[in-house]
C-alpha cells in the first residue's frame, strides 16, 4: 500500500498530516528517510515515524458491557455511542455486532471484521444470545407453560410475516426470566413479551455464543482473545 495510507492506518495522522510528517523527514522505511507519499510498502518493510516502529493491525474485536443511556449506532445523537466508550485508535471503524436498545444493558460486541460480525448475527450460524429479562407481570403456572410453548414454537410479532425462530424461556424468579434467542429482530425480546401480554421493564444481555461478561464491569470494555474470536468460526 502507499506510504501515506500506511501511516493513516497505523497512526492517528490523517493522510495530509502524514504527507507533512514525511516532508519533514520524520518517516523512514528500512532506515532511509522517505518523502514520497506514493512509495509502496507492506509488512516486510520496517516503517518508523519519529523512530517509533509502526505495524499494521489486523481486524479488531471488542466486548463492551454497555450501560443504559448508550446507543449502538455510528451516527451522533443525544446519547453517547458504544464506540465513544472504547479507547482505541480509529475507533470509528468499529461497528456494533447487532444492537441493543438504548435502555438495554450488557454485552455488545464491536468489530471491523464484517464476515465475523455476520457469523455472530446471522441466524444460520446458530449463535445463542442470552438475555435476563425483568417483567412487569409475574409469569408462573399455566401462563408460564403457555409462554414456554409459544416461544419454543415461535410467535408472530406485530408487523412481521414470519414467526420468531424457536427460543428458550426459563424463569429465575416469577418476574425475572432468562430468554435464549438465536436471531435478533428489532426490539425482539420486548415484542415477544408484548405478544404474550406482558411488558419488559429491564433487559440485560449476559452472553453471546460462548462469551460471558465475567468480571467486565458496566461501562468497561476489553479486546477479545484470538481463541474467543475463533470460537465463532
Ligand atoms: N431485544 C430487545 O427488545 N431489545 C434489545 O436491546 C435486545 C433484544
Amino acid at each position: 500500500m502507499r506510504l501515506d495510507r500506511f501511516l493513516g492506518e497505523t497512526t492517528e495522522l490523517t493522510r495530509s498530516l502524514a504527507k507533512k510528517a514525511m516532508h519533514r523527514g520524520e518517516v523512514r522505511v528500512d532506515g532511509e528517510v522517505v518523502k514520497n507519499p506514493a512509495t509502496q510498502v507492506d509488512d516486510r518493510h520496517r516503517v518508523t515515524w519519529n523512530d517509533v516502529p509502526l505495524a499494521l493491525v489486523g481486524f479488531r474485536y471488542v466486548m463492551l458491557n454497555k450501560p443504559a443511556g448508550v446507543e449502538c449506532t455510528a451516527r451522533r445523537s443525544l446519547y453517547p455511542r458504544a464506540m465513544d466508550l472504547i479507547d482505541l485508535p480509529h475507533v470509528e471503524r468499529l461497528q456494533t455486532v447487532g444492537r441493543l436498545d438504548v435502555d438495554t444493558t450488557g454485552m455488545v460486541l464491536l468489530s471491523d471484521d464484517g464476515q465475523w460480525s455476520h457469523r455472530v448475527t446471522s441466524p444460520k450460524h446458530r449463535c445463542a444470545k442470552v438475555y435476563r429479562v425483568t417483567l412487569a407481570e409475574a409469569l408462573q403456572g399455566e401462563s408460564l407453560d403457555r409462554a414456554i410453548s409459544a416461544f419454543a414454537e415461535g410467535v408472530l410479532l406485530d408487523g412481521e410475516e414470519t414467526p420468531t425462530r424457536p427460543a428458550e424461556l426459563a424463569m429465575r424468579s416469577p418476574r425475572v426470566a432468562e430468554l435464549v434467542l438465536w436471531e435478533g429482530k428489532y426490539h425482539q425480546v420486548k415484542r415477544m413479551f408484548a405478544a404474550i401480554g406482558n411488558h419488559v421493564t429491564g433487559l440485560h444481555r449476559e452472553a453471546i455464543g460462548p462469551l460471558r461478561l465475567g468480571a467486565l464491569a458496566e461501562g468497561e470494555w476489553r479486546e477479545l482473545s484470538a481463541d474467543e474470536v475463533a470460537a465463532f468460526d
